[in-house]
């Protein structure tokens, strides 16, 4: 039997800066809008929401941010994170590719979200913030804020979707453990989750509906700002220390990926370990595929526009570029819950438009089945999100054997599935459907998008 082995690196050697894609790309990506006037916003305008710090590095093109010390001492409780050559998966499925993964499911809440949580609340806490608001899905980011919240003694109030809410109470109680607020959205403590529930009493959530509550609130108070698990510049930047370590890594392990796979929901783990190897792909370093994987139900790059958009249902952000299903679409109750979102990171869908890297959707019920056999063979359950990561890893893994090609397979694990059990019971029960998305729907959705004089 072949054996899996994983590559560790010394806590020394975790990356002492993050990695800017802005400054090696060839065309900046299109500017951020404010939804009332149509001008690009200003650093000025984002002040309510965020601390300084943070939006200088939403706008920055500085190519490495140094990663303030008291963050990186705390990215000591699990990383230098592993990279896994995953031999009996290999194995298991006959192929001669090298199949590699790097874990994120070590953090304290299971997925790659500390990451940024940790930056943020450090940022927050440092120009003297109390209180972050923010939204979640399936859990995830608001139990890595809450964690992150707890070490700098800040309050978090988390507003959860609200079929999340429902689906997994663990979540919750990880939040409450970590001393956060969590509240199901819509809720009636916003005039946009009150607006929500006036048209549709039994809405089940969406993020963007959750976001526009978190947004909502922290506008109202000076001690209050928002924080953002996905999407947004910092964030990707926050998560690159992945990709980092990935190379270092893949070096040890003495491979260099031809294919370099994340799960795409509004892009940060996907970027995070995607936007080092896309630098060296611009800088002829590298020709790996890059893919992003999203679910078939919230199918953004692969079926939406690329056109200006709101982040939020309630059109409380400013107006971004993206790849969009329209911020009016509720995408169907899947499992992978921190898939659900209308729109993707402006910096992942401007790459795909550059060529950089490809997009491509899956149903529910071919992740959970390559998510089975990854925990068969390698032993970590992955997170329902991880799942479409997994599976594309195998479906190249499965092409390559086809084709008898030795090729090398990158994957980002971004979490593990121990908080969503109920939905491998509901996969083993037969109660699992794959969720095709409502086309009227959507297409009402995408005839309602903004429309923006600059395009
Ligand atoms: C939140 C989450 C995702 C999706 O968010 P991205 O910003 O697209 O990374 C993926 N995997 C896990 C485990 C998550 O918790």
């Amino acid at each position: 039997m072949a054996e899996s082995k994983k590559f560790l690196l010394p806590e020394n050697r975790i990356p002492k800066s993050w990695y800017n894609v802005a400054a090696d790309l060839p065309t900046p990506p299109p500017a951020v809008l404010h939804p009332g006037t149509g001008q690009p916003v200003g650093p000025g305008d984002l002040a309510p929401l965020f601390p300084m710090a943070v939006i200088m590095q939403e706008v920055s093109s500085e190519r490495w941010i140094e990663i303030p010390e008291p963050v990186r001492d705390i990215y000591r409780l699990w990383r230098p994170s592993p990279l896994v050559r995953a031999s009996r998966l290999e194995k298991a499925l006959d192929t001669p590719a090298h199949i590699y993964f790097k874990y994120e499911g070590v953090s304290p809440s299971g997925s790659h979200k500390p990451n940024t949580a940790v930056a943020q609340a450090f940022y927050n806490k440092q120009e003297g913030v109390k209180r972050l608001t923010t939204e979640t899905g399936a859990g995830q980011w608001g139990s890595s804020l809450a964690f992150a919240g707890s070490l700098f003694g800040l309050e978090v109030e988390v507003y959860m979707v609200k079929v999340s809410y429902e689906q997994k109470p663990y979540r919750r109680a990880l939040m409450e453990t970590y001393g956060a607020k969590c509240i199901a959205s819509p809720s009636n403590l916003t005039a946009s989750g009150r607006a929500v529930l006036a048209q549709n009493p039994n809405s089940t959530g969406s993020l963007g509906i959750a976001i526009s509550e978190a947004v909502e609130l922290a506008a109202q108070r000076d001690d209050t700002k928002y924080s953002l698990g996905s999407v947004l510049n910092h964030v990707l930047l926050h998560q690159t220390v992945i990709g980092l370590e990935a190379q270092e890594q893949m070096a040890m392990a003495g491979d260099d990926p031809d294919i370099v796979i994340g799960c795409a929901g509004g892009g940060s783990n996907f970027a995070g370990l995607a936007f080092p190897y896309v630098g060296d792909k611009i800088k002829g370093k590298s020709k790996a595929r890059i893919i992003a994987v999203e679910p078939a139900s919230c199918p953004t790059l692969t079926r939406g526009h690329y056109a200006y958009d709101f982040g939020d249902t309630g059109h409380l952000t400013p107006l971004v570029k993206m790849h969009t299903l329209g911020s009016t679409f509720v995408p169907s109750p899947i499992h992978a819950g921190g898939l659900r979102y209308h729109g993707m990171a402006p910096m992942v869908s401007h790459v795909k438009e550059l060529g950089l890297v490809e997009a491509r959707a899956y149903g529910q019920l071919d992740c959970f089945a390559a998510a089975v056999q990854f925990a068969r063979s390698e032993g970590i359950v992955p997170a329902p999100e991880s799942s479409h990561a997994v599976k594309a890893a195998v479906d190249e893994a499965l092409r390559c054997k086809k084709e008898g090609r030795a090729e090398t397979i990158l994957f980002n694990l971004s979490g593990h599935g121990h908080f969503d059990m109920g939905a491998f019971t509901a996969y083993f029960t037969g109660q699992l459907r794959d969720e095709p998305y409502d086309q009227v729907a959507l297409e009402a959705a995408l005839a309602a998008l903004p429309k923006v004089a600059a395009e």
